[in-house]
């Protein structure tokens, strides 16, 4: 059998094709080039470039491949963007994403993992690690664009022989150990990846987005996770599934939070320099906290995360830093 990732050419999802393949898996990617790299697609996977949104692709790559998952990371990521433009991101991330389960369900394929988002819980009602239960309020397009495909899946896996695991990611962040692949885009905002580009003066300075907030330190708090552990909770729910398990939505965290000020300092710590920081106002669709409480995935995923070392994310974020800039990239 074979796995179709999505946005296999992304940053999680050049990860997760690794992983994969490094399983022992058989990799077909689908993905557009818009932001993912066709450099970061390991050179094992079948390649097909285009959109998940055109039905005559899925419906072909599902005829030519054995595919009996999917794994689904295309999609638009980026929280104020959302705000700005919320129809793009319902179409990229809802309505194409409604393109392609239709396709999978034609094409008869019973699993399928979705890359969903803590941002589904918006500014959580208790200040706990949340649980999968929770009340879904998003604040952003983003988090609302993410929660309609959650319930297209779920609906879907009640009416069809069809199940799904959607993973809730917390705040990504980190490299492969081995340095093949890394987060990559050019004009990437999130925090970790700023905070290195700017420590090593690719950036010349980066923005604190508001210390008003009701936190300790009045900047956000978020849970970030290594890339590593989260890829690593894809293949579990896959074996789950495939051992006959039904749907889930799990969290994927380690259940404790960084302020923005505090990611800073352990990128200085890491880096061993100062690097310049000015506070700016809040931005638009950021909750003040959220921490994951992952219970739910080491219960029923057997998800044991090992990477859960702030120290360690950052290294491995600053080495894939230096990396792309002896590549000349970005
Ligand atoms: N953030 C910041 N400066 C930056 C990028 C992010 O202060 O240049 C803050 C952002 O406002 C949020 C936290 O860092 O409170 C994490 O943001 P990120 O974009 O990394 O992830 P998100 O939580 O939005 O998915």
């Amino acid at each position: 059998m074979a796995v179709l990732v999505t946005g296999g050419g992304g940053y999680i999802g050049s990860h997760m094709v690794w992983a994969l393949l490094d399983a022992g898996e058989d990799v077909v990617v689908v993905d557009r080039l818009s932001t993912g790299f066709r450099w970061a697609i390991a050179p094992e996977a079948r390649f097909y470039e285009g959109d998940i949104g055109d039905a005559a692709l899925t419906d072909r790559i599902f005829a030519e491949n054995p595919v009996d998952a999917v794994i689904h990371f295309a999609g638009s990521i980026v929280v104020p963007e959302s705000v700005a433009d919320p129809l793009s991101y319902y179409e990229n991330n809802t309505v194409k994403s409604r393109s392609l389960i239709a396709s999978a369900v034609r094409a008869g394929i019973p699993h399928f993992v979705f890359s969903s988002t803590a941002a589904v819980y918006g500014t959580p009602s208790v200040l706990e690690p949340v649980q999968e239960d929770l009340p879904l309020r998003p604040e952003s397009p983003y988090g609302s664009s993410k929660l309609m495909t959650e319930i297209m899946l779920r609906d879907t896996a009640a009416a069809h022989d069809f199940t799904y695991t959607a993973l809730r990611y917390f705040n990504v962040a980190g490299a492969d150990p081995k340095g093949r692949t890394g987060q990559s885009s050019a004009n990437a905002t999130h925090l970790i990846k700023v905070a290195c580009a700017t420590a090593l003066g690719k950036r010349a300075s980066m923005t604190v987005f508001g210390t008003d907030y009701p936190t300790p330190d009045g900047t956000c708090v978020r849970d970030y996770i290594h890339v590593t552990d989260l890829v690593d909770a894809h293949l579990k729910a896959l074996q789950r599934m495939r051992a006959g398990g039904g749907s889930l939505a799990a969290n994927c965290g380690y259940g404790r939070g960084f302020s923005v000020l505090e990611i800073l300092d352990a990128v200085r710590a890491v880096h061993g320099g100062d690097f310049d920081v000015a506070i700016g106002e809040r931005r638009a669709g950021d909750p003040a906290m959220i921490v994951a409480d992952p219970s739910l995935a080491k219960r029923e995923l057997n998800w044991q995360p090992r990477h859960d070392d702030l120290s360690g994310i950052i290294e491995s974020a600053l080495a894939w830093e230096r990396h792309l800039a002896r590549k000349n990239s970005f």
